[in-house]
């Protein structure tokens, strides 16, 4: 750790850097085992038709319960996992039980649903990535047609001629694309209709306080009239009242996932058993 201003125009003090650096230590030596321990679990937000608040879709989210630090955040452990190349064993963890799931949900009957499950750049942007995606579905045997990956625009950015070529071969198995957080990457749009998407996911800072102050109003209506001209589903992240619901509704955006209408929880909890999906409604609309 070794530059004072890795954080822009912010110097810590050295006590404060090295407390920062034993925290990641002690985080890094922790994750290496958390998989062999049986740490990690998925949660499951779900997806919601704004129309009429029926299922749409789960996302799936990384917890890790640790016996002392108790249930990390996945912003504080994801970053870890990312700098020592833990992302990469975790990463194919997340997709497989992801797949598990959603093979034991339709095992329960349910009607079938997108499951979206994040992907991170150290992922993707492996050789083998492609391979690791199709032997977790033939493993598992869940449908390729259901499995949403998500990646976010900066890792879409970085070559955007590589990135097309690997989501081209991901759509050949099946598997649909969503741009996570999309909005906050400071890009071109020029690159978009180059890539073979799925999904625009607008991020959440543009979602919170929809209405009430309307700043970002102009920015979702863009987006969502974008993805429109460019065939894609919209899905709104972090929908938390009514009024962002109604305007996001009326702006055209399908789908949305947020605190109002769940929060992510574990699987049998996301989605009881015996409860009908096709005609479970998340909230009334
Ligand atoms: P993300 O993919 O953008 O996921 C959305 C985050 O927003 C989740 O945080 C979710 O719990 C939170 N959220 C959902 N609705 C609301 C809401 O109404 N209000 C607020 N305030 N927050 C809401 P979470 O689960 O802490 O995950 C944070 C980030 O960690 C994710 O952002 C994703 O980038 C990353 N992450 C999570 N699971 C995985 C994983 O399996 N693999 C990878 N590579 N990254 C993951
Ligand atoms: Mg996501
Ligand atoms: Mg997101
Ligand atoms: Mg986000």
């Amino acid at each position: 750790y070794t530059a004072k201003t890795r954080k822009a125009g912010v110097a810590f003090y050295e006590p404060e850097m090295n407390r920062r650096a034993a925290e990641r230590l002690q985080l890094a030596n922790h994750l290496r085992r958390a998989i062999e321990l049986d740490e990690l679990e998925l949660h499951y937000q779900p997806q919601v038709n704004l129309a009429d608040g029926t299922l749409s879709g789960m996302e799936a989210l990384l917890r890790w319960r640790h016996p002392l630090l108790g249930l990390v955040s996945p912003l504080r452990f994801i970053p870890v996992a990312e700098e020592t190349g833990l992302i990469i064993p975790i990463g194919e963890w997340v997709l497989r039980e992801a797949c598990r799931q959603g093979v034991r949900w339709r095992a329960e009957g349910h009607a079938p649903f997108r499951l979206a499950v994040n992907v991170s750049a150290l992922q993707f942007e492996r050789e083998d990535f492609i391979e690791t995606v199709a032997s977790a579905l033939a493993e598992t045997g869940f449908p390729a047609d259901w499995l949403e990956l998500e990646l976010t625009e900066s890792v879409v950015m970085r070559n955007v001629e590589e990135s097309a070529r690997r989501m081209t071969q991901l759509r050949e198995l099946g598997v649909s694309i969503a741009v996570d957080d999309f909005g906050t990457g400071y890009s071109s749009l020029s690159y978009l209709p180059r890539l073979p998407l799925n999904v625009l996911k607008i991020d959440r800072s543009f979602v919170s306080n929809l209405g009430q102050d309307s700043a970002s109003l102009p920015v979702v209506r863009a987006i969502t009239s974008l993805a429109q001209n460019l065939g894609l589903l919209t899905i709104a992240e972090g929908i938390e009242t009514e009024q962002e619901w109604e305007v996001l509704r009326d702006l055209g955006c399908e789908v949305g996932q947020g605190y109002l209408f769940a929060r992510p929880q574990p699987a049998a909890q996301a989605l009881p058993a015996g409860t009908d999906v096709a005609a479970r409604q998340v909230r009334p609309a």
